[in-house]
């Protein structure tokens, strides 16, 4: 096992890792920019390195910075946590070529998934059910004219290189077809260098639903049940809910077998979660994340397994120790992702939180590295904290979700609290009654992509 873990990370994340260091008994590595000095990722850690300026592309994206502070601390191993450098390949290559251990998948897992049109067709070619499309790239118009019709309207073209919902166009019809594929190259080299698009059919009302998955080096892998995502802002999640109200027992095993005999012959290590939109009955694979997701924690209060100990675990080599048969799932969980944002225009609301006060009890989790005192800095992401409730049934669920909403206190910003407030007493949400346009008709946002 490791002794010492760098965790390359922020927030709330980069405190969850380190909780999980600590209670596995191994010391702790926190990194931080200049504007994250009074960090609690940095102020808890057994030994905190300063990588460089406020920007990220300085500081949490500065990979010779990183490797420098493994180097001078000693650590035997990285955390990447989500987002900054966790589905970056070469990141991971270069870890790994400089002798420390890192914590997830491997480079070539990492990059075929980074790939969304190699990952579609590693998702087919395992026997995961894809949505109809283009077989790859749509490198002409008349192409995209022509796969279009075969595969009928609407359809959405996509970003080869996607992530965080950009570089993605629907088209109605022909009419829009060329602008949309146009539209979406564009986007696509602006934010990610890279201009392949590929064409999707665009469902109607589908649900987001996601698999996730742990794998040893040794070829055992398992689910661990899915999450439903359905609740989006801009391709944003803002609730997560597992299990999904949408799934029965015997489609939970048939999909959640299907993705571990996928990983299986992909030879797949660490966590991973595989993303489908679901409709009518059916899964349609839409991407997969080589990493910790933010809204991991809903997993991990129905299985009871904490998820970033099993990647440090398998991480060093340890089997998993459990079969698929083992687990056990128990009631629900629902997370909130509080956001440092206007509850109404969702504009960015950095600043010093005043008087804080978070909600406890049974069942109650939350995962947040603000404090009172501590300012907010503007240069990262809007997320300032997950309220992660469980219940033994959804309902239960749902009651106590609303009695922590009205009691958690962040004073002096403005957050996404009030948001959840209202959702929480909505009839549709209450059903479990909605897909992954609802939310944006709640909060009377336009829908179009
Ligand atoms: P990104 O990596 O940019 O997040 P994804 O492929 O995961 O892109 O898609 C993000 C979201 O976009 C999905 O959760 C879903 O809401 C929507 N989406 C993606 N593909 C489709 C599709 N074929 N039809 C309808 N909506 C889609």
């Amino acid at each position: 096992m490791f002794e010492k873990v760098l965790i390359a990370n922020r927030g709330e994340i980069a405190l969850r890792i380190h909780r999980a260091c600590k209670e596995m008994g191994i010391r702790t590595v926190a990194v931080h920019s200049t504007a994250d000095a009074d960090a609690m990722h940095a102020r808890l850690a057994d030994e905190a390195v300063c990588i460089g300026p406020a920007q990220a592309k300085d500081s949490y994206l500065n990979v010779a910075a990183i490797l420098s502070a493994a180097d001078i601390t000693g650590a035997d191993a990285i955390h990447p946590g989500y987002g900054f450098l966790s589905e970056n390949a070469d990141f991971a290559s270069m870890v790994e070529e400089h002798g420390f251990t890192f914590i997830g998948p491997s480079p070539d897992h990492i990059t075929m998934m980074g790939d969304k049109i190699a990952a579609k067709n590693a998702a087919m070619e395992t026997g995961i059910p894809v949505v109809p499309g283009s077989d790859g790239a749509v490198v002409s118009h008349d192409e995209a004219l022509k796969i279009a019709k075969d595969i009928g309207y609407p359809v959405l073209i996509k970003a080869s290189a996607g992530g965080g919902g950009r570089g993605m166009k629907v088209a109605q019809n022909e009419k829009e077809l060329l602008e949309a594929w146009q539209f979406a190259r564009s986007e696509a080299k602006a934010a990610f260098g890279n201009d392949e698009v590929y064409m999707e059919k665009y469902l109607q009302k589908p649900r987001h639903i996601e698999i996730q998955i742990l794998a040893d080096l040794h070829g055992n892998v398992v689910h661990l049940g899915e999450r439903d995502c359905s609740l989006q802002r801009r391709h944003q999640k803002l609730l997560e809910e597992a299990p999904s109200p949408a799934l029965n027992w015997s489609q939970r095993n048939e999909i959640g077998e299907i993705a571990c005999n996928a990983m299986r012959k992909l030879g797949y290590r660490s966590v991973g979660t595989i993303e489908f939109l679901y409709e009518n009955g059916e899964f349609f694979f839409i991407e997969m994340n080589t990493r910790l997701q933010v809204e991991h924690p809903v997993t991990e209060m129905i299985c009871g397994l904490d998820l970033v100990r099993e990647m440090i675990r398998v991480s060093s080599g340890a089997p998993l120790g459990y079969t698929q048969e083992s687990l056990r799932f128990s009631g629900h969980a629902i997370e909130c992702r509080i956001n440092a944002e206007d509850p109404e225009t969702f504009l960015p609301s950095p600043g010093v939180v005043g008087d804080y006060h978070t909600p406890g009890g049974l069942g109650v989790r939350v995962d947040s590295a603000i404090y009172s005192g501590y300012r907010i800095p503007p240069y990262y992401d809007s997320m300032v904290g997950k309220l992660i409730v469980h219940g033994a049934n959804r309902n239960e669920c749902l009651m106590r979700l609303r009695r922590c909403l009205g009691e958690y206190v962040i004073d002096g910003i403005r957050t996404t609290i009030p948001l959840h407030q209202r959702l929480v007493d909505n009839p549709e949400f209450i059903n479990g009654d909605y897909d992954i346009h609802w939310l944006e008709n709640f909060v009377g946002m336009d829908q179009s992509l």
